[in-house]
């Protein structure tokens, strides 16, 4: 997979919180670590040193956490539309925060995303089906099971056959893929660091990520989006989750 291609796409993780507490989460250890919302500040450094740099994307994702409950949402997405840095918008939520959300913040928030997609389980089928009901085809649901995160290096299993072709964004920092930080933290400090490629948010951000090196580092041989690492773990559905509305 190209750099080109990679770049195509970007998911930025505006807040490391989230309403649930799932059994199998693989971004736990990253979230506990790393408690932010990302400010409207950070949001649009962002968006300011793709635009000088001339980066445009296809698609820009809003993960977390959950982003449902980022206090800036509606602003953020407002400022990604006026700024013509992206195509298309989707939002990645676990869909639980509609029961405390207003018809009307609701509303504007999903009228102004290209897709919504919900990671469905028997926990969030009810809130899946009111934000279905009420905006049709623009909700989709993924459904796939849970997959116990693996917490050591799987041998054999470089070079990563990888699903995974977005760059993701934190509040300080843009990675060379979505898994490699939640990775990185899951694992022993002295095999989950070092092969982390992740570049400061300011011009030409790109430049500084290791595309070459994208499918063949350490943080790969334990994370989930490569297949050959996905292959060897043991599914548990469902799952446990502990909401917290
Ligand atoms: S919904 Fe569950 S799996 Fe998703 S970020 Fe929250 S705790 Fe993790
Ligand atoms: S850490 Fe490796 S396998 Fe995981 S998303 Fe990044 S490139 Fe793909």
């Amino acid at each position: 997979m190209s750099g080109n291609e990679v770049s195509k796409v970007v998911s930025i993780k505006v807040t490391t919180r989230c309403n649930a507490w799932c059994d199998l989460c693989g971004l736990r250890e990253w979230m506990k670590a790393n408690p932010y919302d990302m400010s409207m500040q950070e949001f649009e450094r962002f968006i300011e040193a793709s635009l000088v740099s001339g980066y445009r994307f296809d698609k820009v994702v809003l993960s977390g956490g959950e982003p449902l409950i980022w206090p800036s949402l509606e602003q953020g997405i407002y400022l990604l539309r006026k700024s013509g840095l992206t195509r298309g918008i989707t939002l990645y939520t676990n869909a639980l925060a509609v029961a405390l959300l207003s018809r009307d913040i609701l509303a504007a928030i999903v009228g102004a995303v290209d897709c919504v997609r919900v990671s469905l389980h028997e926990w969030n089928r009810q809130s899946y089906l009111t934000l279905k009901n009420q905006f049709g085809a623009r909700v989709q649901c993924v459904e796939r099971p849970f997959v116990v995160p693996p917490h050591v290096p799987m041998e054999g299993s470089l070079p990563a056959d990888c699903t995974c072709k977005s760059l993701s964004v934190s509040r300080d920092a843009v990675h060379l893929c979505t898994g490699q930080e939640a990775v990185a933290a899951r694992l022993p400090r002295q095999c989950g660091h070092a092969s982390s490629s992740s570049a400061e948010i300011r011009p030409g951000y790109m430049k500084s990520l290791d595309f070459d090196r994208r499918h063949d580092r350490d943080v790969c041989k334990a994370c989930l989006s490569n297949r050959k690492v996905a292959a060897v773990q043991p599914c548990r559905n469902p799952i446990r989750c502990k909401m917290s509305l």
